[in-house]
């Protein structure tokens, strides 16, 4: 069968309604504030507090907005997660380890090649080691740090998606929000509300992976990389386990596809209580891989099986990676009164599945660039002099090749990576070249077997996703999308959302938990009613 190409069916980023002059009409209130952050993750909250302790301390009084898409802090939050805790000593310096909100230190690591019956204990390759390091939740870190930051003054705003850029000529001005409480035709209805417009000095865009406004901002203002983004899935659980676990393991190879990307994490966050998952590059050659049916696979593997033996499922989510690493980070992060931190910005180190240090240290530097700004006029672009000169683009740089190496495939990539690990990064110099997910041509073999686990609706129901049915669709499809490529979105997306029909597409957005991997695939993910999606806890 022929070859299905993404891009071929793919709608292009809705610029036009992604950009709006300040002042347009159709907005209710109009707040202003000097600075605004869009996304209460760790790299706008680490923001928004460096920049409410440098005003405290320098005596200044200043208005700091965090816009949220989730109802609550943190129900929008989803990592793996191993945390690196550099960075929170540098944001919190009078604070020590055992007071930040990690669940525990590691303190034992496996990693293992598995093939679908056996494993095959490997020595831990430096970028994987984490001792020092602390198993956490993402979730409870944010309500953790939004504490902080609401101690400090910030104004955190939560159930308010940032859906436009206002602008003035080339620069930011502020955020237009998403209207509340459209009908499924997008009409408004009695108990609705108009979007807000918020404008400040300074934006801030800290809306994590493939965020839509730092989107719209590179391509409006035409700002390259050298290498376009790439993305993976990751797809969680969260186990309440008869059987204590007491270390931190990594697996690569089964059920993983030779030509494709990945591997699984498994991490106690009580001996009791284990976030597992899988992570696959969104590169992958096969149109039927389903990532969430390989993680359901996994846990049919007998290192797993013994693990999650009368164990239950409590928690599920999804959420995509940016994986282009150093040659995928826009060539600059400043502008005209706007700035982009964390993962919008692409602030992730893939052989080490790292990200969370790195987002909040790219909030501090950020907060200290518009500190200066807005008290001399200095330039924005001092935010990204401070990142280029420090350890976050320093490891970067060391590891810039190692994902890209594996689009040769798994064993090729496999000894590439590990030159380059025993190297520095030096070998063999240069860059290697990656294009976008969507152009990776695939073909459709025959549907995975489905294993048993957790079905696609269960999934979401396990992911608390609450959204109202009568919610208009905030998905943009192509038109006339073949079957096959139907298929393939179905394939793609964890939560169920798309059906191949023999009509075509059909598409139950409310399902969606704003993972964005079809944003990166196929249709276009936008932000819709405040609070919808899912309501995470411990993820
Ligand atoms: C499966 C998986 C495993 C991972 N494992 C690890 C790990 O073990 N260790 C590690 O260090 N890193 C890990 N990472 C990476 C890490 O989670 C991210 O790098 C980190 O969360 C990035 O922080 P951020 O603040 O930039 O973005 P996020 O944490 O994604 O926060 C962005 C926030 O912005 C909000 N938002 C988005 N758009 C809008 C909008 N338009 N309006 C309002 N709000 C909006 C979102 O709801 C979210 O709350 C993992 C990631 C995944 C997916
Ligand atoms: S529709 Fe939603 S849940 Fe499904 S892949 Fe796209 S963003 Fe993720």
């Amino acid at each position: 069968m022929a070859k299905i190409v993404p891009a071929q069916y793919q709608p292009p980023l809705p610029l036009d309604k992604l950009i709006l002059q300040d002042g347009a009409e159709g907005a209710g209130d109009r707040m202003e504030l000097d600075v605004l952050i869009v996304g209460a993750g760790p790299a706008g909250l680490a923001c928004a507090i460096e920049l409410a302790k440098l005003a405290k301390v320098d005596g200044t009084e200043l208005n700091i907005g965090v816009l949220e898409k989730a109802e609550a802090l943190g129900e929008h939050s989803l990592s793996g997660a191993v945390v690196n805790p550099r960075a929170f000593r540098e944001l919190f310096p009078d604070l020590k380890d055992a007071d930040f909100p990690f669940r525990a230190p590691v303190v034992k690591e496996a990693v293992y090649l598995l093939t679908a019956a056996r494993k095959l204990r490997l020595p831990t390759p430096p970028s994987m080691r984490n001792h020092g390091n602390y198993v956490a939740s993402l979730c409870e870190i944010v309500r953790w740090l939004g504490t902080k930051a609401e101690e400090l003054g910030v104004n955190v705003f939560t159930g308010f998606p940032a859906s436009q850029l206002l602008v003035r000529d080339s620069a930011v001005a502020g955020v237009r929000t998403a209207p509340a409480g459209l009908d499924h035709e997008g009409k408004p209805t009695p108990g609705g509300a108009a979007p807000n417009d918020l404008v400040a000095k300074v934006t801030a865009l800290a809306e994590g992976t493939r965020g839509l406004l730092a989107q719209a901002w590179c391509e409006w203002q035409r700002v390259p990389s050298d290498n376009p983004q790439i993305f993976a899935l990751g797809v969680k659980e969260l186990w309440e386990t008869k059987q204590p676990l007491d270390r931190v393991i990594h697996t690569l190879g089964w059920p993983l596809p030779r030509d494709a990307f990945g591997g699984s994490f498994v991490y106690p966050l009580e001996p009791n209580l284990v976030a597992l998952g899988l992570v696959v590059g969104l590169d992958y050659r096969d149109a039927a891989l389903d990532v969430h049916v390989l993680l359901q696979w996994f846990k049919q593997h007998p290192l797993l099986r013994a693990l999650l033996a009368g164990g239950e499922m409590i928690e599920w989510g999804a959420k995509t990676i940016p994986e282009g690493g150093f040659f995928s980070l826009p060539e600059r992060r400043s502008g005209a009164g706007v700035v982009l931190l964390g993962d919008a910005a692409g602030f992730v180190d893939v052989p080490s599945l790292k990200g969370i240090h790195y987002a909040v240290q790219s909030g501090m530097y950020a907060a200290r660039a518009i500190f200066q700004n807005l008290k001399n006029g200095s330039a924005l672009t001092e935010y990204d002099r401070l990142v280029n000169a420090s350890y976050v683009a320093r490891d970067l740089h060391r590891t810039r090749n190692m994902r890209l190496a594996f689009r040769d495939g798994f064993y090729l990539g496999g000894i590439q990576a590990g030159l380059m690990t025993l190297t520095g990064g030096r070998f063999p110099g240069g860059r290697y070249t990656m294009h976008r997910d969507a152009e990776a041509p695939r073909s459709l073999s025959a549907d995975p077997p489905v294993v048993g686990g957790v079905s696609k609706v269960d999934a979401v129901f396990k992911s608390g996703n609450s959204t109202r049915d009568t919610i208009p669709s905030h998905l943009i499809a192509g038109e006339n999308v073949p079957r096959e490529v139907a298929q393939f979105y179905s394939h793609v997306c964890p939560a169920g959302v798309y059906e191949g029909t023999d009509s075509g597409l059909r598409i139950n957005a409310p399902n969606c938990v704003d993972c964005k991997a079809t944003d990166v695939l196929g249709p276009r993910w936008t932000p819709r009613e405040g609070g919808s999606g899912p309501k995470y806890k411990r993820m």
